[in-house]
Order: C-alpha cells, then sequence, then structure tokens
C-alpha cells in the first residue's frame, strides 16, 4: 500500500496498520501490557519496550497513521497537547534558548511560555505574526525556534505561515505549528515547509470528546529528540488512549469536512441576518 497515493479520508482508516494484522483482526488490539521480552541484542534504552517509551504496537501504528496524514516522515503520540508542546520547546530549545512566539495564543502554552521556560533558564520574545518586518530585529544568537498556531484559539488569527517558514529557513531556526485548530484536513504544515507540527488529539483529531492526548508530527531525526525527551519527561499516551485516538480518527475527514459546511452556513446565514451589523 503506497500511502501517499491515497486520499485523506482514507489514509484516516486504514494508514499505519500492522501488516500482516495480528491474529487476523481488522482492528489493532489494545496491547494493555508494560513489560516485554527484550529480544534485540546490544541495543540502549530508547530500544526496550515499554509503555513510557512510546514505542508499543499502539504507539507506532499510531504514530505512522498521524505521520501519513500531514505527510510526513515520523511522530509521536502524548499524553496531552500540552504534553506534546512543553516536550518539543524543551528539546528544540537545549541549554538557554531563546524562542519567537506569536502574540496570540492558546491559555496553557502562553502559561508554559512566560511562567516555565524563563524559570528554566530559557528566554522568549512575542512577535506580531502578520508583521514579518519586525521579526529580525528580534533574534538574538541564542535563538533555536520559531512558533505559531495555525489559527489562534480562541481568537482564529491567522499568521503569514509562508513567510514564518522562509523566516525559519534562513536563520536556521525550526519552525513550529499548533496545527490543533484547523486538523490536516484544512491544512497541511510539513508540506507549506514547517518542520514540526503539533496537535491537541483532544479536540478534533479524537473527535468524541472522552479522551485527552497530543501529537508532533515532523522528520525522523526531529520527532526522535523529542521522543526520548518524551521518555524521560513521562508524558506517554496509555495503549487504551492510542486505541480510542485511533478510532476517533477514521472520521476525521467526514466530521471536519461537515464542521466546514456546518459554519460556512451559519455564517452565511448570520452574514444575511436583517439584524447583521454589515
Ligand atoms: C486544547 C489545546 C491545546 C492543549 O491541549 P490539551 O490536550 O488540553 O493538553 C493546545 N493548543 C491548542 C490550540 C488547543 O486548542
Amino acid at each position: 500500500m503506497n500511502e501517499k497515493e491515497l486520499g485523506l479520508g482514507t489514509r484516516a482508516i486504514h494508514a499505519g496498520r500492522v501488516d500482516p494484522r495480528i491474529e487476523g483482526a481488522a482492528v489493532m488490539p489494545i496491547f494493555q501490557c508494560s513489560v516485554y521480552e527484550h529480544t534485540v541484542e546490544g541495543t540502549d534504552y530508547h530500544d526496550v519496550r515499554y509503555p513510557r517509551l512510546s514505542n508499543l504496537p499502539n504507539h507506532t501504528a499510531l504514530a505512522r497513521k498521524l505521520a501519513a496524514l500531514e505527510g510526513a516522515e515520523d511522530a509521536l503520540v502524548t499524553a496531552s497537547g500540552m504534553a506534546a508542546i512543553s516536550t518539543t520547546l524543551l528539546q528544540v530549545l537545549g541549554t538557554g534558548g531563546h524562542l519567537l512566539i506569536q502574540d496570540q495564543l492558546y491559555g496553557g502554552t502562553h502559561a508554559f511560555v512566560t511562567h516555565d521556560l524563563p524559570s528554566l533558564g530559557h528566554q522568549y520574545d512575542f512577535i506580531s505574526p502578520d508583521d514579518a518586518a519586525s521579526w529580525p530585529a528580534k533574534l538574538r544568537p541564542n535563538t533555536r525556534a520559531v512558533y505559531v498556531e495555525t489559527m489562534t484559539n480562541p481568537l482564529l488569527k491567522v499568521a503569514d505561515h509562508r513567510a514564518v517558514v522562509a523566516f525559519a529557513r534562513e536563520h536556521s531556526l525550526v519552525s513550529i505549528i499548533d496545527n490543533t485548530f484547523a486538523t490536516p484536513v484544512n491544512f497541511q504544515p510539513i508540506e507549506v515547509g514547517f518542520d514540526l507540527s503539533l496537535h491537541s488529539c483532544t479536540k478534533y483529531m479524537n473527535g468524541h470528546t472522552d479522551l485527552v492526548a497530543g501529537a508532533v508530527i515532523g522528520s525522523t531525526e526531529n520527532v526522535q529528540g523529542i521522543r526520548h525527551r518524551l521518555g524521560h519527561l513521562g508524558g506517554c499516551l496509555d495503549p487504551h488512549a492510542c486505541f480510542l485516538l485511533d478510532r476517533g480518527l477514521k472520521t476525521l475527514v467526514l466530521r471536519v469536512e461537515r464542521q466546514n459546511a456546518n459554519a460556512m452556513a451559519l455564517a452565511g446565514c448570520l452574514a444575511e441576518h436583517r439584524r447583521s451589523a454589515a
């Protein structure tokens, strides 16, 4: 199966599944097991199969699906959106790093950046997302990454995404985008050139309001470093939540397309309304 040739809706159902299927099961079984035989010789800690290292069959199948949905090399599922965001930022900032970040953000991310990063020895500056000319003046020798949201939660501000990618490339920064609100149905960050796409899978990705989870999507090199960091910080997703998220993702495209259509109909109705301000 060449997944790149499949439509997004088909990938949401079939991508990443193990082949041959386990005991013929059409659905990935839940590996509710914390200890595994060690079969690989002479490998390091991160090759031992253990839930916290995010390398159980449920993690890897789900990661392959998430990577396929955004046309990326690799992905990682995490215990929450904030686990994806905090672990990624701590990894890319290294020691005493400086972050450029959009001036409107999801509240949890804003709190992490303004409270936690400085207490851990990192620095940040806010950037105005639609004023690329003002960004170079904010660069410092230790600037390591630039971070935006596809459209901000909750005010739906949209940055100039192509300018963010070009700026990051020019100054060798890691470009990071929180694609939670758009989902891969409405925006494909890796295709536009972002290095890392992050999600709170608690929202549209799962879609059923019955779990909390996150994702990091990007190149194998970037995701591997974040996976190792996550193994130390501990924000892994449990296998049962992996199963639920995998099931929720199967209807992602159907749900988001309908949500788009409903929102458009509502906007049209309000625009025409006799009491509309315009
Ligand atoms: C909800 C949300 C998060 C945080 O995700 P959790 O799964 O609650 O940790 C991050 N970014 C955006 C845009 C969100 O809407």
